[in-house]
């Protein structure tokens, strides 16, 4: 596996070399579970949890998509650029139990995982040759979930991935312009219009996106300025207003599919050396924290084949609304619908 950068939209690819999944050993037991841990090295982390005797537990990921040995070897061919897979690549496995569910599980486990995420990505922002760590979870077979043990999975990487390089650049040149963050002003309107909110809490949003790629898109933001995720997370004790806002966001999109991407957009490591320089250095001021699920509610969307441009079948306004009216069911508790007066 090496990474090329196309020339023309500098996105960095991963090539693979004919592996696929199918390839892989595929144990007959699951090594995750309880009892079974014995077939797997020593956890990189483990975070022990009230309910949980095994708590959450990280892990080198047994397939994965970067390596954590050596330099990125990057070098030119020709007019083309590539380098080594380094990086590195965790499973992040959520709880001893197979059958456990983000959206049954207590507020306090998923305020446990949301510190685990930034004490692994603050962990390795301390490796200078990683200029990008994120978190992300594929839940079902639509979106590519490899591991069949409740899990979220980390990637560092030596380049900032292309999207979150739009993001970033997008962010600085609107501070430029107008001295407030992008994504404040975002959060500010959506309140305000109310159109394509979906939950509110005194530190959180959770929106339909403007411009949604696949219907029923939300973005969990904060409600206040801050760049990065792992840095605000580790300075609060308590969680679980995130993690109840992420959990009912959760408990309204599964029962409309059980299949979506989640991925959390923080700050790069500004540390790393990096090949913007002193480019970004209003990355604290300009850029926001977020987190993006992308659910997956049709088997042929044309937002999935047309690759080049988004089509989404249903306005962010009425996918907004109609999560609202969906009670988020968590566990055996039935939480109220959520009454929001556009302000
Ligand atoms: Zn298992
Ligand atoms: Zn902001
Ligand atoms: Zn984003």
């Amino acid at each position: 596996m090496d990474l090329r950068k196309d020339p023309i939209t500098r996105s960095w690819v991963l090539i693979g070399n004919g592996e696929t999944d199918a390839d892989a050993a595929v144990s007959p037991s699951c090594p995750y579970c309880l009892g079974s841990e014995a077939s797997l090295t020593q956890p990189i982390l483990s975070v022990p949890t009230d309910s949980q005797p095994g708590g959450i537990r990280v892990y080198p990921h047994p397939m994965p998509l970067y390596r954590i040995e050596g330099e990125a070897d990057r070098c030119a061919e020709g007019i083309y650029d590539r380098m080594r897979n380094l990086g590195a690549h965790e499973v992040i496995v959520e709880s001893p139990d197979h059958e456990y569910t983000l959206t049954s599980a207590p507020q306090a486990q998923i305020a446990a995982l949301l510190r685990c995420w930034a004490l692994r990505i603050s962990d390795l922002k301390n490796d200078l040759r990683f200029r990008y760590i994120t978190v992300f979870r594929n839940r079902g077979d639509l979106a590519g979930q490899q591991l069949r043990h409740p899990h979220s999975e980390l990637t560092a990487t030596t380049f900032i991935p292309r999207r979150i390089v739009y993001e970033l650049r997008a962010s600085q040149e609107y501070f430029a312009m107008k001295e407030r963050c992008v994504f404040c002003d975002i959060e500010q309107q959506e309140e305000q219009q109310g159109l394509r909110v979906v939950d509110l809490t005194p530190r959180y949003i959770a929106v339909c996106p403007f411009a949604s790629r696949v219907p029923f898109e939300v973005w969990i933001l904060p409600r206040y300025h801050h760049s990065s995720f792992e840095t605000d997370i580790l300075r609060h004790p308590d969680q679980t207003e995130l993690a109840g806002i992420l959990q009912r966001s959760l408990a309204r999109l599964e029962q409309l599919t059980k299949d979506y991407h989640l991925v959390l957009h923080t700050s790069p490591n500004t540390r790393a050396r990096t090949e913007l320089g002193s480019y970004w250095t209003t990355i604290d001021e300009d850029y926001h924290w977020h987190i993006e699920i992308l659910p997956i509610t049709e088997r042929r969307s044309k937002s999935y084949s047309i690759k080049e441009v988004y089509y989404c079948s249903l306005t962010p306004e009425e996918s907004a609304a109609k999560l609202r009216d969906i009670p988020a069911l968590i566990g055996s508790r039935r939480q109220t619908k959520l009454q929001f007066q556009p302000g």
